[in-house]
């Protein structure tokens, strides 16, 4: 199952650290060709190394995905290394923390910029690619946060996970004349660098209210991802999947101590 993907050209944007890394990484382990991109060069090349030592194929490039040259640039630069771009996993996003009542403008800015003007400029560059290929498959990361949930904090990361998912029930009907679908993953916590470096009392405090009790590992997100991107799910299109552990579904502290 999901062999389709070996020989395939795949972008994973913010594939340098965390849910890319894991995305990446699970792409590569089923033979797929990798374009790890991110804005810092040597984090994208430490991960491109672990994915060739493991017998992967994958080059590393530095983009910012928040600019419309260097989103083409990227584009460019696959097509000249792998001859194609069968998937674009758009998944850099950024998430810090402010209270709306510290929230400047252009905080604002950099988080829409970021994490959902990003998944627009992505997919508007690949629609040649995938208009040359006669086929195509988009997988966005969103979030929990945002679609679902609140968080204080995140209202300005919230709006740009849900907008993806705005973004991506149009461009579904647009992208199926191309023969490319779009769906999105929806992750809950998925243990992270950044995630660890908050300690593991934090960790601990967040696996307790998750009814499997742990939480999620970024191939987590990969399968799913991979799934999406795979000739299996070719009739799926502007869909989402939660992959959480069930985070999102006791109604109260009650509920959750009752498991
Ligand atoms: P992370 O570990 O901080 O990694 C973020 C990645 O995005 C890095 O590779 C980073 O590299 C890249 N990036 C950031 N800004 C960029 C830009 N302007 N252009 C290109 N690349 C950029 O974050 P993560 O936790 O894996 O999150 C990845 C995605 O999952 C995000 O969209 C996030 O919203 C979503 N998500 C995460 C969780 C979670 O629990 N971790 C939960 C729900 C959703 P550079 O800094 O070098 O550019």
């Amino acid at each position: 199952m999901l062999t389709s993907i070996a020989g395939q050209s795949v972008i994973v944007t913010g594939g340098s650290k965390g849910i890319g890394k894991g995305i990446a990484k699970v792409f590569a382990a089923k033979g797929a060709k990798v374009m790890v991109t991110a804005r810092g060069l040597s984090d994208a090349e430490a991960t491109v190394n672990e994915i060739r030592a493991a017998g992967g194929t994958a080059v590393a490039h530095a983009s910012d995905v928040s600019d419309w040259g260097s989103v083409q640039g990227l584009v460019t630069k696959t097509l000249e290394t792998f001859g194609k771009v069968d998937v674009l996993c758009a998944n850099a996003g950024v998430f810090p923390q402010k209270k709306i009542v510290d929230l400047s403008p252009d905080d604002w800015d950099q988080v829409m910029d970021t994490n959902l003007k990003s998944t627009f400029l992505c997919v508007k560059a690949c629609i040649p690619a995938f208009q040359m290929a006669g086929k195509g498959r988009v997988v966005v990361t969103s979030s929990i946060t945002g679609p679902i949930t609140g968080y204080p904090g995140w209202s300005h990361y919230g709006a740009s996970k849900a907008g993806q998912l705005g973004f991506l029930r149009t461009a579904a009907m647009e992208l199926a004349r191309y023969n490319t679908t779009i769906n999105a993953v929806m992750p809950g916590n998925i243990i992270t660098e950044g995630l660890q470096d908050l300690g593991q009392s934090y960790l601990d405090g967040m696996a307790k209210a998750i009814p499997l009790k742990r939480l999620g590992k970024v191939e987590d997100i990969g399968y799913a991802a991979l799934f999406l991107a795979s000739q299996e799910a070719s009739y799926i299109t502007g869909q989402t999947i939660v992959v959480d552990g069930g985070q999102i579904l006791p109604e109260s502290a009650e509920a959750i101590d009752s498991i």
